[in-house]
C-alpha cells in the first residue's frame, strides 16, 4: 500500500467555508499521521490524498485516519495511473491477498477524469477480474470489494476501507467547555460536540480532599480517549470537596445535587470565559435521575446569568443509545470502572425532583458563593493531553 484517500459528505457542502473546511481537515489528518512517514497530503476534487514513503506502515495510517472528524470514509491502497491495464494488473494484485468467491469492482470518477463511464470500468475491469481468478460477481454482497478511485489525472485503487466518524473537523465550530464526570454520558456529550467541529475542553469536578483520586484517573483517562479522536485536550481539575462541605452545612438535604451542579455551572461559565469557550457541554438526559428533571435543569441553569450557551447534546436520548454510543467510541469500558464520584458525596436519602430557582437562591443565601467559586477557580490544575506518537 502506498496511498490513502479520504472522502468527506458534510465538509464539501460548505459554501464559502469549503475552503477553510478543507484545510482544516487535512491539517488535522496530517496531525494524527504524525510519525506515520508519509509524504505529502493533497487536497482536490472533494478529497483528501496522503502518499506515503515505501515501507510506510499505512494500514496503521489508515486506522488513525479513519478516527478524524470529518471523515466519512478511508480508502487504503495504491495509486495507479488512470488505465484500464493498471486497473487490472493492480486489483489483482489486491485481490491476490486475502481469498475470496465473489466479487464486486466500484469505480468513481470526477467528471471527465477519465473516458469511461464508472458502470462502464466496473463492467470491464469485473470481467477482467472474473476471468483471471475465475470468483463470481456479486454486486450485492460480495467477499471483496475493488474500489477505484479517478479525479484530475490521477487514480486510486483500493480493496480496503474503513468507516470514520463523520461530523466536521475538530475546531471549525471553535472551542467549548465539556463538563466531565467519570460517568457514561459526558464523555459521549463531549465527542458528539467535538464531532461538530467544537474543540473541546474538559472540566472535571473531584471530591479532594473528601474523595480518593479514582475520579480524576478516570477523567483523566477518558479525556484520553476522546483525543484519540480530536488529538488534542486541554484537562481541567477543580476539587468541589469544600464547596460541597459548604453546601452540606449550610443548605437543606434535598437540594443538595442541584446546589453542587449550580456551583459546577459558575465556576464552568467563568472558566469557559479565561479560556474563550464559547458553549458549556453536559451530558444530561431528560429524567435521567432527579437532577435532570425539566425543572432542575433549568433551576440549575437559572445560576448562570452571562448569558453563556448550555448544551445538551443528549437530552433527548434513551440510555440504551447512549451506552452504545459509548462503546462505540471506546469510552464506556472506562466509565464503568468503580470510582468515587463527587456527586455522591453526602448524598441524600431524598433528593428533590422539582427544584425552583427561588429555593435555590433561598438556600444559598447563607454561601459566599463569590468567594468559593473564586476560590475553586484559583486551585484548577491543567493538563494537556496529545495522541500518543504511533
Ligand atoms: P454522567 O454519566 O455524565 O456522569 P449522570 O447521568 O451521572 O451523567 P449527573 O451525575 O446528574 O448525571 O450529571 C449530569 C451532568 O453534569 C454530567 O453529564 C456532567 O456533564 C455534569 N457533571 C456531573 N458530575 C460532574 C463532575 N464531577 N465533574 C464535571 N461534570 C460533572
Ligand atoms: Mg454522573
Amino acid at each position: 500500500m502506498d496511498a490513502l484517500v479520504a472522502h468527506y459528505h458534510e465538509v464539501g457542502l460548505k459554501g464559502r467555508n469549503r475552503d477553510f473546511f478543507e484545510q482544516q481537515l487535512a491539517r488535522n489528518l496530517k496531525r494524527s499521521l504524525r510519525g506515520l512517514a508519509y509524504s505529502r497530503v493533497r487536497r482536490g476534487f472533494g478529497r483528501i490524498v496522503v502518499d506515503f514513503d515505501e515501507g510506510a506502515p499505512v494500514d496503521q495510517a489508515a486506522e488513525r485516519a479513519a478516527r478524524v472528524f470529518g471523515v466519512a470514509y478511508i480508502g487504503c491502497g495504491r495509486r495507479i495511473e488512470p488505465n484500464l491495464d493498471e486497473m487490472e494488473r493492480a486489483g489483482l494484485e489486491l485481490l491476490a491477498g486475502e481469498p475470496f468467491e465473489s466479487f464486486a469492482v466500484r469505480s468513481r470518477r470526477t467528471y471527465s477524469s477519465f473516458e469511461m463511464k464508472s458502470q462502464e470500468i466496473n463492467a470491464e475491469i469485473g470481467r477482467r477480474y472474473k476471468e483471471a481468478t475465475g470468483a463470481r460477481v456479486d454486486l450485492t454482497d460480495p467477499q471483496a470489494t475493488i474500489w477505484i478511485d479517478l479525479f484530475g489525472g490521477a487514480a486510486l485503487i483500493y480493496r480496503k476501507r474503513l468507516l470514520g466518524p463523520g461530523g466536521l473537523p475538530a475546531g471549525v465550530s471553535g472551542k467549548m467547555l465539556a463538563l466531565l464526570s467519570g460517568g457514561i454520558d459526558s464523555p459521549v456529550a463531549a465527542w458528539r460536540m467535538a464531532r461538530r467541529g467544537a474543540e473541546v475542553e474538559m472540566l472535571h469536578f473531584h471530591g479532594r480532599p473528601f474523595t480518593d483520586p479514582s475520579s480524576i484517573r478516570q477523567a483523566s483517562e477518558l479525556a484520553e480517549a476522546l483525543t484519540r479522536y480530536q488529538l488534542q485536550t486541554v484537562l481541567h481539575l477543580v476539587p468541589l470537596g469544600d464547596i460541597q462541605r459548604e453546601v452540606v452545612t449550610n443548605a437543606p438535604s434535598s437540594l443538595r445535587v442541584i446546589l453542587y451542579r449550580r456551583m459546577m455551572m459558575r465556576i464552568a461559565a467563568r472558566l469557559a470565559r479565561e479560556r474563550e469557550a464559547k458553549a458549556l457541554i453536559t451530558g444530561d438526559s431528560l429524567g435521567q435521575v432527579a437532577s435532570q428533571t425539566i425543572e432542575n435543569i433549568g433551576t440549575v441553569d437559572a445560576a448562570l446569568d452571562d448569558g453563556i450557551q448550555i448544551l445538551r447534546p443528549l437530552v433527548g436520548m434513551d440510555k440504551q443509545e447512549i451506552v452504545d454510543d459509548a462503546k462505540r467510541i471506546g469510552t464506556y469500558e472506562i466509565s464503568t470502572r468503580k470510582h468515587q464520584d463527587c456527586c455522591v458525596l453526602f448524598e441524600p436519602r431524598s433528593p428533590t425532583t422539582r427544584a425552583y430557582p427561588a429555593q435555590a437562591t433561598k438556600a444559598e443565601a447563607s454561601l459566599d458563593v463569590d468567594a468559593l467559586v473564586g476560590k475553586a477557580l484559583a486551585e484548577i490544575e491543567t493538563r494537556i493531553l496529545e495522541l500518543p506518537p504511533p
